[in-house]
């Protein structure tokens, strides 16, 4: 852990440790903390509150731009680290790096550009100011999908906005966080500006939200970890920016073209073994469609190459664990039970060098109803569920009639039905032709029970604001 500028390790001395979900090996361990050590990190991050926010933005920006210079100079052993500790391609390991370092390049550069306003007065005398000020000590809470994009993407926003943070990232994947934050102390940051705390997720989030001096939680993870995050923090009426699942539609409206979406589903779809919070959920193809959809996809899936993610040419890693394979297990046996056909996939690989791992192989699902769990729960797993549908005005209703709000997609040629269905469809993100979201300058995030609050772009620094309003009688 890093506390204070100092690494240490738990006071109890225990320890967890982090398996490689390839292979089942160790690939190392991290401090066991608790209450102690957050409270030491949150009193740390505290006292170097004043010095941080007092510097200028320029000087704030300039660590973070000297951040991503120093991630991009470890790029390769801290892909590796990834890949051993999380499972996904090297490729997307370094895809994922890369992206941290922009976003801390990104930030480092909006730094400078936090602005206010000056009002009219409602009186000859009085002058309106408009000032925003960073909230404090902020808590950031990581998960392990994205191990390095997710702290880079909290972490660039808080610090530039001026607050001091304590950083717990999740315990399966806790080593590239422990990296990153080596490569922050390489630029020279002041001690206590960023702290990390690795361990008991329950003990840490608990004294985090008990403690004053914590102002702000960003959170990303589940929902149902996000839920108990809005109950605890109302005793104190924190700030809260929460990023959740989700279940995003893919829709392939009548007049897509073809090549085009399947090509993007299946780079979206099976991105990070299918774990990815925007990821598409299920598949919806008109009717007219469906069969050369099917077939196009259920080509190109079944030719991924799964196996060990630092092995050249590896296309899918390992699901997480073993819980998240069964859940994807399940989810694929009470489709079929209800009637779903496997195209391709359907099972776990065991046999062979993939036996100590959470293989599971790349699914494709057709004939997929609305009465199965596919299409109503995040699977976050290799399984891509097809369902042809006629009715364009039925599909967009279904779709929206989710609790979840991450992001959408859809593929048309017709510019009235793009501008129709973006604006109709509830969601805090859409990609029409294309699945690209996350990009530093732009608001990532949910609404409904896929969360609120956004990360990147100038709304990503916003959550680490407050406005105060200053009334000046002259
Ligand atoms: P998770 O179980 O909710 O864990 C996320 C983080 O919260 C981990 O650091 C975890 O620590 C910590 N945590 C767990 N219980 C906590 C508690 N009671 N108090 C404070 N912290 C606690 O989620 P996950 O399984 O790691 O992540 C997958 C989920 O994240 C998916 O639903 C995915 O859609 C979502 N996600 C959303 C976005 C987005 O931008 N909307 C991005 C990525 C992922 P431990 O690891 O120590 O338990």
């Amino acid at each position: 852990m890093w506390i204070g500028g100092q690494w240490m390790d738990s006071e109890t001395g225990e320890t967890i440790t982090v398996i490689n979900p390839a292979n089942g090996e160790l690939v190392g361990s991290v401090p066991k903390g608790g209450r102690t050590e957050t409270e030491q990190a949150v009193r740390a991050a505290e006292q170097a509150f004043p010095v941080w926010s007092g510097l200028t933005a320029a000087d704030r920006g300039s660590y973070l731009k000297k951040w991503a210079e120093e991630i991009r100079r470890e790029r390769e052993p801290l892909a590796r680290l990834l890949t051993f500790e999380q499972g996904k391609p090297l490729s997307e390991a370094l895809e994922e790096v890369d992206a941290a370092a922009d976003f801390s390049e990104w930030y480092g550069e909006e730094a400078k550009r936090v602005t206010g306003e000056i009002l009219a007065g409602s009186k000859p005398k009085q002058r309106i100011l408009v000032i925003r000020q960073p909230v404090g000590v902020a808590a950031l809470i990581t998960p392990w999908n994205y191990p390095a994009t997710m702290v880079t993407r909290k972490m660039a926003a808080a610090l530039a906005a001026g607050c001091t943070v304590v950083l717990k990232p999740a315990s399966q994947t806790p080593l590239t966080a422990v990296f990153l934050m080596q490569l922050l102390e390489k630029t020279g940051l002041p001690p206590g500006v960023a702290n990390l705390v690795t361990g008991a997720a329950s003990e840490i989030g608990r004294a985090l939200m008990e403690n004053r001096s914590v102002r702000k939680i960003s959170f990303t993870g589940s929902t149902e970890v996000g839920k108990q995050l809005i109950q605890s923090s109302a005793g104190q009426v924190k700030r809260l920016s929460l990023e959740l699942g989700g279940n995003a539609p893919l829709i392939v409206f009548s007049d897509a073209e073809v090549d085009r979406a399947v090509k993007a589903a299946v780079g979206n779809k099976f991105e990070n073994c299918g774990q990815m919070c925007n990821g598409i959920n299920v598949i919806y193809v008109h009717e007219r469609l469906v069969e050369e959809f099917l077939q196009q996809l259920t080509e190109r899936v079944r030719s991924l190459r799964v196996g060990f993610g630092w092995e050249p040419g590896t296309q899918i890693g390992p699901v997480i664990d073993e819980a998240g394979r069964e859940k994807v297990a399940e989810l694929v046996r009470d489709a079929v039970m209800r009637g779903a056909r496997v195209l391709t996939g359907g099972r776990l690989l065991t046999d062979g060098q993939l036996a100590n791992g959470t293989f599971y192989a790349p699914t494709v699902l057709s004939d997929v109803t609305y009465d199965m769990r596919v299409t109503q729960e995040e699977i976050f797993g290799p399984v891509a569920p097809v369902v042809s549908f006629s009715d364009e005005e039925e599909i967009l209703k279904r779709v929206n009639d989710t609790p979840y709000g991450l992001a959408a997609y859809f593929f048309t040629r017709d510019i009235q039905k793009a501008f129709m269905a973006a604006e109709r469809l509830e969601f805090g993100m859409v990609a029409v032709n294309g699945t690209s979201l996350s990009v530093p300058q732009a608001p990532f995030g949910g609404i409904k029970e896929s969360g609120q609050g956004r990360e990147g772009g100038h709304y990503g620094m916003e959550e680490f604001l407050n406005i105060k309003y200053i009334s000046m009688n002259l």
